[in-house]
C-alpha cells in the first residue's frame, strides 16, 4: 500500500508567498542595484547604541526570561508616553500591546476581527503582508483606489452605500507602502466618522510616520476615533531585528489578541523590548538619530525622483516622496514593468513591478523603487540602468 500524505488546511489554498520574497532572493547578486527591497538601511541603524543597552539590560538575568504576553512592562509605559503626545489622549498601558513587529499585531488581529467571508477593504495597490493576513483568515478583499491624499474615501462611501459592511478597513495613512502617498487629514476625520457611522474597525498601519522630510506627519487617524486600531514599530525607526511593534487599541481587542498571542508565541523578547524602551525613552538621543535617518533619505529619495523625471522624462508620472522609503512610477507610454523587469535585471537594476502589490487594478504601467539603500550616486546610476533596459525594449 503506498503511504498517504496527510493533508494541510484548507486555509492554505489559494495562499502564495509573496512576490517581493522570491524577487529578493533573485535580486541578491552584487552586481545588481536593488530598488526592490523596501529595507532601511543598516549604516543607519544604531548599533552602538542598541549594543549599550542590550549590555545595561543583561545586567538584569531577568531579562533572560520570559516576560509579559502583551509585552514588557516598562516597554509599555514608554509607550503609553509616546502615544500619548501622538493621539492627544492620555492612552492606559492596558490599550498599548507589544508584538513581534507590526506583522505579528495585523496576523493577530486578523484572527481576532475577521470571521471567515468578512468583508475587508484595502487599499489598491496594498501592502502585500497585510493581503496576505486577510487572505489566510478567509476574508472578502475589496480595494479601494488611492490618488495624491491618500484613500479615496468617496469610493469606500459608494462601496458602503452599495450596502457593503466592511468588518476592518487597513490603510497605511502615511507614505503608503508602495504608492508612497499620506492620507490628507480631511480623509483621516472622514475615515474615523465612516468607522463610527457603520460600526467597523479601521487599522491604521503605521511603520512608516517618524520617517518625515520636510514636515511631520499629520495627526494620527486613531486620534478621531476608537473604532481606529494603531500599529507602529521599531523597526524603519531603530532596526527591524529587534522585531518590536505595538498595538493601540482598545481593552477588549488587546485581551482578545493577547490570548492568541499566548498561543502564537507565548510573549516576546523581553532582552529586545528592554532595548527598544531605553531608546525610545531617550527623547534627546532619539531626536538626534531620527533627524540624521530623515535627513539622509530624504537626499537620496530626491536623487531619486530628480532622476526618475531626467531620464524619462514625460513617459512616467512618479510620486514626490515626501518621506517613507518608496517611490511609485507609473509609465504612459505602455511599458509593461512585468515585462521589463527581467531585461533591467540583465542591466543591473532590480525593482517590484507594480502587479505585485494589485488588488483589483493590474498596475501593469508601475513600479515601486525604494530610494533607502543606496547612496545618491547609485540611485542615478540604477536609474540610467533602468533606461538603458527600457530603451532596449
Ligand atoms: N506594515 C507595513 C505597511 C509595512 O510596510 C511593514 C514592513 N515593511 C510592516 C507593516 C511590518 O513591519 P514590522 O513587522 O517590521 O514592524
Amino acid at each position: 500500500m503506498s503511504p498517504q500524505t496527510p493533508p494541510l488546511s484548507r486555509r492554505l489554498d489559494g495562499l502564495q508567498s509573496s512576490a517581493i520574497r522570491d524577487l529578493l532572493k533573485l535580486t541578491a547578486r552584487p552586481d545588481i542595484i536593488s530598488l526592490a527591497g523596501g529595507l532601511p538601511d543598516e549604516q543607519f541603524m544604531p548599533r552602538d547604541a542598541i549594543a549599550r543597552a542590550a549590555e545595561s539590560a543583561l545586567a538584569d538575568r531577568t531579562r533572560l526570561q520570559y516576560t509579559e504576553s502583551a509585552g514588557w512592562g516598562p516597554l509599555r509605559e514608554v509607550l503609553a508616553v509616546r502615544e500619548s503626545k501622538q493621539l492627544g489622549r492620555a492612552v492606559p498601558m492596558q490599550e498599548v500591546f507589544v508584538t513581534h513587529g507590526s506583522q505579528q499585531a495585523l496576523s493577530l488581529l486578523g484572527d481576532v476581527l475577521l470571521d471567515p467571508g468578512a468583508l475587508v477593504v484595502v487599499e489598491d495597490p496594498a501592502y502585500v503582508g497585510a493581503l496576505q493576513v486577510f487572505r489566510a483568515a478567509g476574508a472578502r478583499i475589496v480595494a479601494v483606489p488611492l490618488d495624491a491624499e491618500g484613500m479615496r474615501i468617496d469610493a469606500l462611501e459608494e462601496l458602503l452605500a452599495r450596502g457593503e459592511r466592511p468588518a476592518l478597513v487597513h490603510t497605511v495613512a502615511n507614505f503608503h507602502n508602495p504608492r508612497g502617498v499620506t492620507l490628507s487629514p480631511a480623509r483621516r476625520r472622514a475615515l474615523a466618522a465612516l468607522a463610527e457611522r457603520y460600526g467597523f474597525w479601521v487599522v491604521e498601519d503605521d511603520p512608516y510616520g517618524e520617517l518625515w522630510f520636510d514636515r511631520p506627519s499629520p495627526q494620527s487617524v486613531a486620534s478621531y476615533s476608537p473604532n481606529v486600531i494603531r500599529l507602529s514599530s521599531a523597526s524603519k525607526v531603530l532596526a527591524p531585528t529587534l522585531r518590536v511593534g505595538w498595538m493601540i487599541a482598545p481593552d477588549v481587542v488587546c485581551r482578545s489578541v493577547e490570548l492568541l498571542k499566548q498561543g502564537a508565541d507565548l510573549c516576546g523578547s523581553a532582552l529586545t523590548q528592554q532595548i527598544a524602551a531605553d531608546l525610545l525613552a531617550d527623547e534627546d538621543w532619539l531626536g538626534a538619530h531620527l533627524d540624521k535617518v530623515r535627513g539622509i533619505y530624504s537626499e537620496r529619495a530626491t536623487a531619486l525622483v530628480s532622476a526618475v523625471r531626467t531620464r524619462f522624462g514625460d513617459r512616467v508620472v512618479s510620486t514626490d516622496a515626501a518621506g517613507g522609503m518608496f517611490t511609485w512610477v507609473d509609465f504612459t507610454d505602455g511599458t509593461d514593468t512585468a515585462d521589463l523587469l527581467p531585461r533591467a535585471v540583465e542591466h543591473g537594476v532590480a525593482y517590484v513591478p507594480g502587479s505585485a502589490f494589485a488588488v483589483s487594478q493590474s498596475y501593469r504601467n508601475s513600479m515601486r523603487l525604494c530610494f533607502t539603500t543606496s547612496e545618491a550616486a547609485t540611485l542615478e546610476e540604477a536609474v540610467d540602468r533602468l533606461a538603458r533596459a527600457a530603451a532596449a525594449g
